[in-house]
Order: C-alpha cells, then structure tokens, then sequence
C-alpha cells in the first residue's frame, strides 16, 4: 500500500497517517516530522532546515529530497509506506516519480484530506497552546498556509490527472475520518 496525504497544514495528515500506516502495516513517513527530530537532534541537517521550518516557508529541494530518497530505500519501506508532508511542490512530485520508478514500485492512491483555512488555522492555533510547536504562531500559519495554496494544492490537479486522486473530508470526528479515507484507499486497492 503506498499512498501520499494532501491537505492543508493542520487537516489531520499526521494523525491519519499514524493510523493508516497501523491499519496497513507500513511505516508512516512524515518529512514534518523528521525535520523535528533533527531540528531537535542538533544535526546539520536540522540546522539547514530549521531558519525555513521558523519562517513557515519550504526547505529546500535538494535537502528535503535527499533526505526522502535515503528513507525509501530503507528495507522497512518494501511492503509500502504512508508518505505525509511530501512531495510538497510539483519539482518533489517529479522527484518522487523518478525514487518510485527506481525501485520499481507506484502509487496506489493519493489521499486529499480538505479543510478550510479557517478551521485549520483554529485547530494549529488550539495545538500551538497544548505542543508549542515553533512555527504554530499566527502570522507563520499565515505563511505555511500560502505556501500551501501556491505550491502543493496545484498537486491535487497533477494526481488527479493520472486518476489517482481521492478527496476526504478532513473535518468531524477522527474515527470519521479515518473510515472515509480507508474507503477510499479500497475503492482503489481493489478496482
Ligand atoms: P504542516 O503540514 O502542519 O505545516 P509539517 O510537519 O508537515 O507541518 O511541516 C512543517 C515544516 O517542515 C514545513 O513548514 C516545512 O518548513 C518543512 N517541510 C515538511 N515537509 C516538507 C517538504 N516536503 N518540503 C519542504 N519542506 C518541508
């Protein structure tokens, strides 16, 4: 099973992707996520990523591409892998494409969780009290939101191009939501 999560900062991708990745039994790989371990971790690729993490902006291609195509090969990846953060432009799409096709393996689906911005950016405001997390300040939010609108929604159009492309709605319940997405994943796993 290997799918990638679209959707707004703050729709639910990590949280749905640790479930999905249980329910499939593959790893769930958010590149958010190990930005902040190395942010964290001291390393230098935390140092390059953390002054664009802050500002809400992109990291890099060549770091934030390098960094997934070293996790792909990792054996743990084989029987397939949640993808949640990446690819985050259309240059990361090209990137993944040529990772895939290097170890022979494709998408079975690309999941689009939707939420409007103004929920999204209520919940991120509600995590920033509870996590703290650096970039979970207003005018941040603002930032990683335009990103999105002008980088990784033009994704969903490229997905949905090659018919891979399935939309969930992000708000309501968790349980909920995982259920629409799973829905989705066999509706395209078994046709
Ligand atoms: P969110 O989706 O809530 O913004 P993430 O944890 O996915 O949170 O990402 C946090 C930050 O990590 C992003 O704002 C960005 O700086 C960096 N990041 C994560 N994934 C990518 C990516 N694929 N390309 C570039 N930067 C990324």
């Amino acid at each position: 099973m290997r799918t990638v999560l679209l959707g707004p900062p703050g729709a639910g991708k990590g949280t749905q992707a640790t479930r999905l990745a249980d329910r499939y039994g593959v790893p769930a790989i958010s590149t958010g996520g190990i930005f902040r371990a190395n942010v964290g971790g001291g390393t230098e690729l935390g140092r390059q990523a953390k002054e664009f993490m802050d500002a809400g902006l992109l990291v890099p291609d060549s770091v934030t591409n390098a960094m997934v195509r070293d996790r792909l090969a990792e054996p743990d990846v084989n029987p397939g892998f949640v993808l949640d953060g990446y690819p985050r432009n259309p240059d990361q799409a090209i990137d993944l494409d040529e990772m895939l096709a290097n170890l022979g393996v494709t998408l079975d689906v690309v999941l689009e969780i939707t939420a409007d911005f103004d929920e999204v950016t209520r919940r991120l405001l509600g995590r920033a009290a509870i996590e703290g997390r650096a970039d979970d300040t207003e005018p941040v939010i603002r930032r990683r939101l335009e990103e999105y609108s002008l980088k990784t929604a033009p994704l969903t159009a490229f997905y949905e191009g090659r018919g891979l492309l399935a939309r969930a709605d992000g708000l309501g319940d968790i349980d909920d939501v995982t259920s629409r997405l799973v829905a989705a994943i066999e509706a395209r796993v078994s046709s």
